[in-house]
């Protein structure tokens, strides 16, 4: 017989075609874009059943050099198994695409199973690892063996993904343990993938992942001999996802230092990969910095030349444009889908002169669209940034269509007609915005009102336009009368049109206990955007309606029957009695510290770009309906790629909101001398001080102004019964000091957000108003600060990075009226009164006390080492009737001023 051949160990792959990699290869391109998670638009061809289409992809792969192609069907809305048996088979009657090896790549194991059953030659599996443990690992690696196929290893345990360093080398070795000397797999037919992460995150720890990739690569390589090794390339250039020329640097960068370590095969685009040597060195030496984590700054410094290099490359172009050339049926549905709007009206002109009526195209593709956009947010595969932007493309097409419709088609209501308004008083509409684009997405029609709306005007228009539901919406906690009162008027004059409850100062229990019983039509809190659609759809269905609203009213009447409990039972400390548990701040032993600059300053000349760092971003996802916080939720599995490009997004916005001159951040503090009166702190000019009065004494000069303060009466084992009060020297004792402050990013927000608005681009008013919010509680943030180490000066060292900042790591406190500490919203006429912030930063009051513009900020600075927030929480009559006569107000105005937090039922009944 013919002696066996010896031939050199190598890791021997076919398509056709033999590809062998041994020490002497090249570096192997694994292609990666047919695949569905990774590529969106090789998702939608396969998702669309064009397969045909599909098959070019991989041929444009195997044309650009991949030398194997990685295969993905793993998507929820298919059946994986009989998808890759179908595109396998097809790629296999294509000469050119099966010379080469596949590599299946699946996290079920039926689908790898599958398609190792089709392929000819010999593939790999992508992948196998000790994810379930070590006896699951041993039977797919037999699995694996008794296909012939080679088998990429991830390095993955029980516990979990390896990220160090040791972690990685460790689980490769183990893995190689087992499977050569236990398993008798072939050393050879091994591909570790030790990880690739993304670098430049934001958090420290992740910086050094490029580097513990490439040293990982050297010692596996050193540990197991024969086995190859691989990784998914693009992942470490995640956080620049808005630049691709930066990408593609970062993965030529990476793996020209991969390699050099022994990299055998990754997985890459490689038809986008430039030549290493011709990065120009402006930014190969920043891309190295930071994948090699050389330079502390690196991240900052590549995060702004990415910004400056947002422009697409060859690349992006020719492959993201392959959807143009489908039919424009599908191209509007894509535009939809992916929101993008930049040929959406020539598109949207097309179409209409193909189908027979402006009408079949708002009908047909465009509400193909929207209804895939529906699906996708109802089930938790799309997030509201995408769906606010599919909206903006909605817009633009209908707008374009709608003077071409016929007059008895010009009626859009669709699926019903809903009202949304600001209560009287009320100027937040970033959620109402919200909700309104998110119904409008869902073919219902809006009639939004605005802000400051009163009663009268919500429901002459809701009787004019004849709508099926009305919605209201608050933020400070006045805007909850405000409420009551238009489900009041909606009782006396006979309407039964539902009524939705929604805005940051409302909730369930409050629409339960307090507007539900004012209203016998249907009553309904909606929580958030998401919601909305749900709870719309259910009250104009006729047959879901009667249960969901009989489940309602049955919740809604128990949270009633809880609640009267709990007040009856949480017996309250009289008012008298809590003042002697107050805190104690230590006065005799105390000096407080004397400002350095007393008084009144304006700080008009802080820029954006000053206030920049000190920008808190978790609200702003949070403003987005994405949950999380700020940077981790940018590596969030399942909103980090969202995130991540709303954030792009953002920044460009705000770098042209700058430029522009939109924003104007403005801001007026205060020193005041001041001192405690029992619950109240009267504070006095700063000049009574300057002439060297003695404001002990008893002959002192009139305050100019006083804070009334309420205390906690809750019963509370051992701890103090809080009031702010208790944070200033009372009279008698050394002269202390209370400060005010009030911030804005000015008037012109408002302006650019209509702009965008009338341009049918809700996503970028949105995103405008978001980004004043930020840059006002950004400027608080700042000028607090200043205020510390400067103006008052008590603590003129403090150095705090934003996250200790964002902490409160700070000594001293700034409580918002309208907050827990100081939850009337009416104090805010004395804090602003003494600053005279109307006539300085031109920030005024409404009738239930919110700012405007909108985006402002507002709130008292006390210093006390020892000053917190806290919650004043339920008030017992005799501390409201005691805070009536002290701002010599009615009882029943008390009451109502502070009806959120009063401890029991008013006789009258509010
Ligand atoms: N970094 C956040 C800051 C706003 S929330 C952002 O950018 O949005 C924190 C602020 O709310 C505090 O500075 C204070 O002004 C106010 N606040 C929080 N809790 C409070 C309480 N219990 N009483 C009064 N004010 C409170």
């Amino acid at each position: 017989p013919r002696r066996l051949p010896d031939l050199p160990t190598r890791t021997r792959l076919s398509g056709l075609e033999p590809l062998s990699i041994g020490p002497e290869s090249l570096f192997v391109n694994v292609g990666e874009r047919t695949n569905v998670t990774g590529s969106r638009r090789f998702a939608r061809l396969i998702l669309d059943d064009d397969y045909e289409t599909a098959v070019d992809v991989a041929l444009q792969q195997v044309k650009g050099g991949a030398q194997i192609l990685d295969v993905n069907m793993d998507e929820g809305l298919l059946d994986s198994v009989t998808a890759i048996t179908r595109y396998l088979n097809l790629l296999a009657s294509e000469p050119e695409i099966s010379r080469i090896p596949v590599m299946v790549d699946s996290s079920d194991w039926a689908v790898v199973e599958a398609g190792l059953k089709t392929l000819q030659g010999k593939g790999v599996v992508n992948s196998i690892s000790m994810k379930d443990g070590e006896e699951a690992f041993r039977q797919r690696a037999r699995e694996v063996r008794r296909f012939g196929a080679a088998a990429v290893v991830m390095a993955f345990d029980e516990q979990g993904q390896a990220d160090t360093l040791s972690r990685r080398v460790e689980i490769c070795s183990r893995a190689y343990r087992i499977l050569v000397e236990e398993e008798g797999f072939l050393p050879e037919d091994i591909i570790f993938d030790p990880n690739v992460f993304a670098v430049a995150t934001g958090i420290e720890e992740h910086n050094d992942y490029g580097v513990l990739f490439i040293e990982a690569v050297r010692q596996i390589k050193a540990l197991c001999p024969h086995a190859l090794t691989s990784g998914g390339i693009s992942n470490v250039s995640f956080s620049f996802r808005g630049s691709p020329e930066v990408r593609e640097a970062m993965h030529a960068a990476f793996l020209y230092h991969g390699i050099n370590a022994g990299l055998d095969m990754g997985i890459v685009n490689a038809g986008a990969l430039p030549v290493y040597d011709d990065i120009p060195e402006e930014l190969l030496i920043p891309v190295e910095d930071v994948l090699l984590a050389r330079d502390a700054e690196a991240t900052e410094t590549l995060t702004r030349i990415a910004s400056e290099r947002t422009g697409t490359t060859q690349h992006r172009m020719e492959e993201d444009l392959s959807w143009r050339d489908e039919p424009v049926r599908d191209r509007l549905v894509h535009a939809l889908v992916n929101g993008i709007d930049a040929w959406i009206e020539e598109d949207a002109e097309k179409a209409r002169l193909e189908l027979p009526r402006a009408l079949d195209v708002i009908e047909g593709p465009l509400m193909d669209g929207m209804n895939v956009v529906g699906d996708r947010f109802g089930s938790g595969r799309m997030f509201l940034p995408q769906v606010v932007k599919s909206a903006r493309v909605m817009k633009k097409a209908v707008a374009h269509l709608v003077p071409h419709l016929d007059a008895e088609q010009a009626d859009l209501s669709g699926k019903g007609k809903i009202l949304l308004a600001t209560v009287k008083g009320d100027v937040h509409d970033i959620g109402k915005n919200i909700v309104g684009v998110v119904l409008q997405c869902n073919g219902y029609e809006i009639v939004d009102l605005g802000v400051m709306i009163p009663t009268e005007q919500i429901l002459e228009a809701a009787r004019n336009h004849e709508v099926d539901m009305v919605g209201l919406s608050g933020l400070i906690t006045p805007s909850l009368n405000q409420m009551v009162h238009v489900a009041t008027e909606m009782e006396r004059l006979g309407f039964t049109t539902p009524l939705l409850i929604g805005g940051a100062t409302t909730s369930r229990a409050h629409t339960a206990v307090k507007i539900e019983e004012c209203y016998s039509g249907p009553t309904v809190h909606v929580l958030d955007a998401s919601r909305a659609v749900g709870v719309v759809s259910t009250l104009l269905d006729r047959e879901r309606r009667p249960a969901f609203m009989e489940e309602t009213r049955r919740e809604y009447a128990e949270l009633r029957d809880r609640r009267a409990g709990r007040v009856q039972k949480t017996a309250l400390l009289t008012i008298e009695e809590a003042r002697t548990r107050g805190f104690d701040g230590g006065w005799p032993k105390y000096t407080p510290p004397t400002p350095a600059s007393p008084g009144i300053h304006l700080l008009n000349d802080i820029s954006v770009a000053d206030l920049r760092p000190y920008i808190d971003w978790t609200p702003f996802f949070k403003t987005w309906e994405l949950h999380g916080t700020y940077p981790e939720i940018m590596e969030d599995e399942l909103v980090g790629e969202t995130a991540r490009t709303l954030i792009d997004e953002a920044m460009t916005l705000l770098t042209q909101m700058d430029e522009d001159g939109v924003l104007q951040p403005r801001a007026v503090v205060g020193l005041f001398p001041a001192h405690s009166e029992g619950d109240d702190i009267h504070l006095f000019s700063p000049s009574d001080v300057a002439t060297g009065r003695d404001r002990g004494s008893e002959n002192q000069s009139t305050p100019i102004a006083v804070l009334r303060t309420l205390r906690q009466q809750f019963r509370k084992d051992g701890r103090a019964n809080l009031a702010l009060s208790d944070f200033v020297a009372p009279k008698g004792s050394q002269p202390d000091w209370v400060g005010g402050f009030a911030v804005t990013s000015g008037r012109l927000v408002d302006q650019l957000s209509a702009r965008f608005e009338a341009e049918h681009d809700d996503y970028h008013a949105i995103m405008s108003k978001a980004l004043a919010d930020r840059i006002a509680e950004a400027l608080a943030e700042y000028v607090h600060e200043h205020v510390r180490q400067v103006l008052w000066g008590y603590a003129a060292d403090e150095t705090f990075d934003n996250d200790a900042l964002i902490a409160e790591a700070y000594r001293g406190i700034r409580p918002a009226p309208g907050y827990p500490a100081c939850p009337d919203h009416s104090e805010k006429r004395v804090l602003f009164d003494i600053l005279r912030a109307e006539e300085s930063i031109g920030v005024t009051l409404t009738e239930t006390y919110a700012m405007a513009p909108g985006a402002s900020v507002s709130g008292w600075y006390f210093a006390h080492p020892e000053a917190r927030y806290f919650g004043v929480g339920r008030l017992g009559r005799d501390q409201v009737e005691d805070y009536a006569r002290r701002k010599r107000w009615s009882l029943e105005d008390a009451e109502r001023w502070l009806a959120p937090n009063l401890g029991y039922t008013p006789t009258n009944g509010t």
